[in-house]
């Protein structure tokens, strides 16, 4: 949000009157420590996070805890749900540590629905689960139940609707979405089981215990998310972001149904992400894919070009972005259906 980003900015020329930016404070200096606990505190009220549960601020991005999270809680075996290119990379990883089981891909049909039926083995470590699959604009809505605790990747839907954390060792999820930091939520006595000696800086239990504080955090990455948090509890929490969130959604997907250009890529409907709502133009006007996409972008509209991989268009709508500029791509799109 946009006082997020003047908070922000506010702090890089001087950091709470201190006269110095809070990016060349030490991450041990008294007024920091408070950002760090409150975002903490804030994390944990939003996200109703039970006792026994950690929230650390790390680097390294998600693509980093796809391998931490195998080094820290796979023994021998590991249940992944192959819903696209996120959850591939984090099974990649897993597998240098134990045995990794695909329950169940939509590869085949490039991943434009969330497989439904199959069976996590019982005996596996943890049920590895990509919540929203930011590129394929696919969505799991609810959280799953699963006989072994799982583990989501909740890079681009973390703060868009309530989760029980209760089901979950451990929620993860980089940066730049509806979140400026890398955060992970971590129950503290699931960690420590392991067999295998985990470095230092891969290993939970040292962020844990030195508090997000172990070495020089991301500060103004934090300081940041802490801006937003405050900003999601000032707007009535996650309940309420999950609401605008579903009005947006359900706006443009109303259009892309409705306008005979354009086609949305997910399958099934139930699975329609509300977060990264994909579509194409229809068979008939494909020839005018770049076509609309100069169009729309001369309208002021700013990254609809769908991912590398998948092609098409792709309107991002994280908790950020207002009701107006949906309605926007939607005049846009509308335009576009009169000209032609
Ligand atoms: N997982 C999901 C669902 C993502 O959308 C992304 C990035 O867009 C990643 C993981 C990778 O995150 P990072 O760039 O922080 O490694």
């Amino acid at each position: 949000p946009r006082e997020v980003i003047e908070k922000t900015a506010q702090a890089v020329l001087d950091f709470n009157g201190s006269g110095l930016s809070i990016m060349e404070i030490s991450h041990r200096a008294k007024d920091f420590q408070p950002v760090v606990d409150e975002a903490v505190a804030l994390f944990k009220e939003l996200l109703n996070i039970p006792e026994g549960y950690s929230v650390l601020f790390l680097g390294g991005g998600a693509s980093l805890e796809f391998c931490m999270i195998p080094f820290n809680f796979l023994e021998k075996k590991a249940a992944y749900l192959n819903t696209g290119v996120w959850a591939k990379k984090a099974m990649k990883e897993a597998k240098a540590f134990g045995e990794v089981v695909e329950v169940a891909s939509s590869a085949e049909a490039t991943y434009t629905y969330i497989p439904k039926d199959y069976t996590v083995p019982a005996d596996a470590d943890y049920f590895h689960v990509t919540t929203n699959n930011t590129i394929y604009g696919t969505e799991l809505h609810e959280d799953l139940d699963s006989p072994v605790p799982m583990i989501a990747d909740m890079s681009s839907d973390i703060f868009s609707r309530p989760i029980d954390v209760s089901k979950y060792i451990c929620i993860y999820g980089g940066a730049q979405k509806n979140l400026a930091v890398t955060f992970v939520i971590v129950k503290n006595d699931a960690v420590g089981k392991v067999s295998r000696y985990i470095p230092t800086m891969l290993n939970y239990q040292t962020h844990i215990d030195g508090g997000s504080m172990f070495n020089t955090p991301p500060v103004l990455p934090i300081y940041a998310a802490l801006q937003t948090l405050r900003w999601i509890k000032a707007n009535g929490g996650v309940a309420e972001m999950q609401k605008r969130a579903k009005e947006k959604a359900d706006m443009l997907y109303a259009e892309i149904d409705r306008n005979k250009m354009f086609r949305g890529t997910v399958t099934d409907k139930a699975d329609r992400s509300y977060m990264n709502i994909c579509f194409v133009m229809n068979d008939e006007y494909k020839d005018l894919e770049a076509d609309f996409l100069k169009f729309a972008t001369e309208k002021g509209m700013v990254g609809i070009k769908g991912h590398r991989s998948v092609g098409g268009f792709r309107a991002s709508c994280y908790n950020a972005m207002p009701k107006e500029s949906v309605q926007a791509l939607i005049d846009c799109m509308q335009e576009f259906e009169k000209l032609h």
